[in-house]
């Protein structure tokens, strides 16, 4: 049943049950008066010696609607009575339902709130994408940076250049540089054919030995 429907029947039993009050206090009112016409009646039947065929007639007259009046009071009554009881069921209709109202304001409220929280978890990640897309952005730029410095494909790469005669010992992978004018170097020569007596020494351009250890340095480290 709707909420209005209910209030509309509540007000309808309302009218009714005031309409009905308002008979029964009538009804009483005439009961009241109907009352004193009987004690007045009484009265007078005592003043008399004999009663007459009129006062009788008036007498039951009085009393039947003395009865019929009570009928209705009572009838007045029990309808009061059930419509209240109908009354009282609207209004626990209408309390039921009052709550109802509520419970879905709130359930209305909730679903608010959740919604409020998904659009600001919403916007958050959207920051995130951003943030990450920048970032994205920042690495490509960084990369593409990256590839100028490289080299570029058939560019000549800066090479060194080795000059110069060595002694090179393929077994222990050394050389000495030959320097014939200088007396040290000539000392330095005859300790490196000492020391790698039976390898393999060969005389051959710088460029020759990559990789192989100058004995010279680690003369001069030491
Ligand atoms: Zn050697």
């Amino acid at each position: 049943m709707s909420m209005d429907k209910i209030l509309n029947s509540n007000v309808e039993l309302r009218v009714k049950v005031e309409s009905l009050e308002e008979q029964l206090s009538k009804a009483q009112g005439e009961l009241t008066s109907s009352n004193t016409e009987i004690e007045e009646l009484k009265k007078r039947l005592e003043e008399k010696v004999s009663i007459t065929e009129e006062d009788i007639e008036e007498i039951n007259k009085i009393k039947s609607e003395f009865n019929e009046l009570k009928d209705q009071l009572k009838e007045a009554n029990e309808k009061i009575i059930e419509l209240n009881n109908k009354l009282k069921e609207k209004e626990e209709e209408l309390r039921i339902s009052n709550e109802n109202i509520s419970s879905l304001t709130s359930e209305v409220k909730t679903n608010e709130e959740l919604n409020l929280t998904i659009n600001e978890l919403e916007t958050k990640i959207q920051q995130k994408d951003n943030i990450i897309k920048d970032q994205l952005d920042k690495i490509q730029l960084i990369e593409s940076q990256i590839s100028e410095l490289k080299p570029k494909k058939g560019t000549l790469k800066p090479r060194t250049i080795y000059r110069g005669r060595v002694r090179a010992c393929i077994k222990c992978n050394e050389y000495l540089h030959i320097r014939l004018n200088d007396p040290e170097n000539q000392v330095l020569m005859k300790e490196f054919e000492k020391l790698h007596k039976g390898h393999t020494i060969i005389t051959v351009d710088l460029s020759e030995v990559k990789g192989y250890k100058n004995v010279e340095l680690i003369e001069d480290d030491e």
